[in-house]
């Protein structure tokens, strides 16, 4: 047996229906922006690998990082212990974020990071004796597939076969341009008629629905509305952390402060899975007592895992590296350029930028679903001319690693127009 018939006979892939989908591409390499698979194919990796890679693949820098750690401590527990790259982490990370976060919690995914503040979230309440029990989340919001996560996510087909288990959640509309006071009308009516405990966010652009975009302004005047009536924000910068905006975070760009923070994907530069959640203060606080059922109970075996962190550690200060700011400029520099050349073709129905993130959308005559006819058809074109992007319906979006070159970026540029005139 091959490879491919061997993975065929053993693995379950993720958001894969298995019977109609195509064969998997196997992958035997990867440098920079590039992958090679098995029949010496080269690839653009114009996604960084579902967005954890901005410093791209197989990075030395982070290789020599992770070594020295697994050949000094690879992993203790962090129940009644602790260990120095966890606390380089929070010393490094923590000047980073909006001043109000002061606790890190680790976890191991993105999905956990933010069950993680959905249950502090409610617990908080919890513990000061007050009864908020529902989330007020996005429409269309993707927050990851464990149940919590899952719940307040609102792409429905990810979600379907469970609906009726889940706890409470309320959706608002999101404030793209148009619709902000439509907005900030639902979440003043949720707040009213709900116990609200928190709202979780995908700041600045949601991901997942195919990088919507929505203004700053609108983000301030939401956790205004929260602020006011003691509902805790939650901002998941899982997708957005780390440069992707143009800035560090995407919270960089608000007056505000959110309560907590969620982070993972490019936390450890496409390494080692990890997760942070990151807390204010006041939220610690509120599980600090002579009573132990006032403690956060929630864990996982690998929680901060020295290897992990160590990951995070070089990862980071390859983020803070003026050459690497200055690949996020060029990019983004780039990308208006392109959007530029392209926003006014007959079939581009709208395009957006930020950051390093681009996205157009195609004019389509039917509502294209999430995995629909035009989305394979891009997806494949896009395969066969070698570069990695995964069109979300009509949706076709560029978040490449920072290190990609000019000339790959232009090829990715030109794929696309390319594809543009086949759909
Ligand atoms: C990917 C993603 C998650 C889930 O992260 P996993 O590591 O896949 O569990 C959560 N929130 C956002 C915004 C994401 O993009």
């Amino acid at each position: 047996m091959n490879l491919i018939e061997k993975d065929r006979k053993y693995l379950w892939h993720p958001y894969t229906q298995h019977k109609t989908a195509a064969t998997p591409i196997a992958i035997v390499k990867g440098k920079d922006a590039l992958l090679w698979d098995e029949n010496g194919k080269e690839y653009i990796d114009a996604i960084a690998s579902w967005w954890v890679n901005p410093f791209g693949h197989s990075n030395t820098f982070v290789a020599d990082a992770i070594y020295k750690q697994l050949t000094t401590l690879e992993h203790v527990l962090f129940g009644g212990f602790t260990h120095e790259p966890a606390v380089q982490v929070a010393e490094k990370l923590l000047p980073m974020l909006p001043s109000n976060q002061q606790k890190l919690f680790f976890s191991d995914n993105g999905s956990t990071s933010v069950e993680v503040a959905i249950k502090v979230a409610l617990q908080y309440f919890y513990n000061k004796g007050e009864k908020r029990t529902t989330i007020i989340a996005f429409e269309d919001a993707f927050h990851g597939d464990t149940f919590a996560a899952m719940a307040a996510s609102g792409i429905s087909f990810y979600t379907q076969a469970f609906q009726g288990m889940f706890i409470d959640v309320v959706r608002i509309p999101v404030p793209t341009p148009g619709n902000e006071q439509a907005s900030f009308d639902a979440l003043e009516d949720v707040i009213q008629i709900n116990s609200c405990a928190g709202f979780i966010f995908e700041p600045l652009v949601q991901g997942a629905a195919g990088m919507v975009m929505y203004n700053p302004e609108a983000l301030d005047e939401l956790i205004e509305i929260c602020k006011k009536h003691k509902v805790l924000t939650i901002a998941d910068e899982v997708m957005t952390g780390f440069g992707k905006t143009g800035k560090n975070f995407a919270c960089d760009y608000l007056k505000q402060q959110p309560d907590m923070m969620c982070l993972s994907k490019a936390l450890t530069a496409g390494t080692i899975p990890m997760a942070l959640t990151t807390f204010t203060q006041e939220l610690f606080d509120a599980f600090y007592d002579d009573d132990i059922n006032k403690a956060l109970f929630h864990g996982h075996t690998f929680t901060a895992n020295p290897t992990g962190c160590a990951a995070a550690l070089a990862s980071m200060s390859l983020l803070e590296k003026p050459e690497m700011q200055a690949n996020i400029k060029r990019i983004t520099t780039e990308h208006l350029a392109f959007q530029k050349r392209v926003q006014n073709h007959p079939k581009v129905k709208t395009t957006r930028v930020l950051g390093v993130i681009f996205a157009l959308e195609i004019k389509s005559d039917s509502t294209e679903s999430y995995y629909g006819s035009m989305r394979n058809k891009l997806y494949n074109f896009f395969i066969d001319k070698g570069v990695i992007l995964r069109p979300v319906g009509n949706i076709v979006y560029i978040l490449p690693p920072y290190i990609i070159t000019d000339e790959q970026l232009q090829k990715v540029y030109t794929i696309i127009e390319e594809a543009i005139e086949i759909v």
